[in-house]
């Protein structure tokens, strides 16, 4: 019996992307089909999938711990990977990842209203970086996935949090 199963290597890996979005198994033929529109490829772009996505990024303040893990995992990409250009950030409606974000996390219409934060987060600590916002939605019946590009605060806001995750 052959113990064994190999596969090929990726020689040379030239990521352009990181994209990230959540977990939520409504979203996973969606979430494929969006990428591979925007001009991306899953097998060669770095896409980290973790349930919330990158809504810690809105509320460094609130959730250090999660937004911090979350910068140094998007630093030692960007480091390590100098082909990488373009930072995405997808969220989506009804994430239930929120049942785990602190009260005063909950804006009006939290998941879009968010991302402009992260955005904002996002091109404070990535300013070389292209910056990318999706918000995906149901349609009506809830059989079908929108997506539609948010754009990002025009100003960082986030001068006191920051103190907090770069001490
Ligand atoms: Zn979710």
């Amino acid at each position: 019996m052959n113990n064994f199963m190999t596969y090929p290597a990726v020689i040379n890996p030239n990521p352009k992307a990181i994209i990230k979005y959540c977990i939520d198994p409504r979203f996973v033929i969606a979430f494929k089909g969006f990428i591979k529109d925007l001009g991306f490829d899953d097998e060669v772009d770095i896409v980290k999938k973790f349930a919330g996505g990158p809504v810690a990024l809105a509320h460094p303040k609130e959730m250090p711990s999660r937004s911090k893990w979350l910068r140094k995992q998007l630093e030692f990409d960007c480091d390590k990977f100098s082909s990488i250009e373009t930072l995405i950030a997808i969220m989506h409606e009804d994430c239930a990842y929120y049942h785990t974000v602190p009260n005063k996390c909950h804006r009006l219409g939290k998941e879009r209203s968010d991302l402009p934060f992260i955005g904002s987060f996002l091109k404070h600590y990535f300013p070389s970086k292209e910056i990318r916002l999706y918000y995906a939605r149901f349609t009506k019946n809830k059989t079908k996935i929108t997506f539609e590009e948010v754009e990002q605060l025009k100003k960082v806001y986030l001068t006191e949090p920051l103190k907090i995750l770069t001490s």
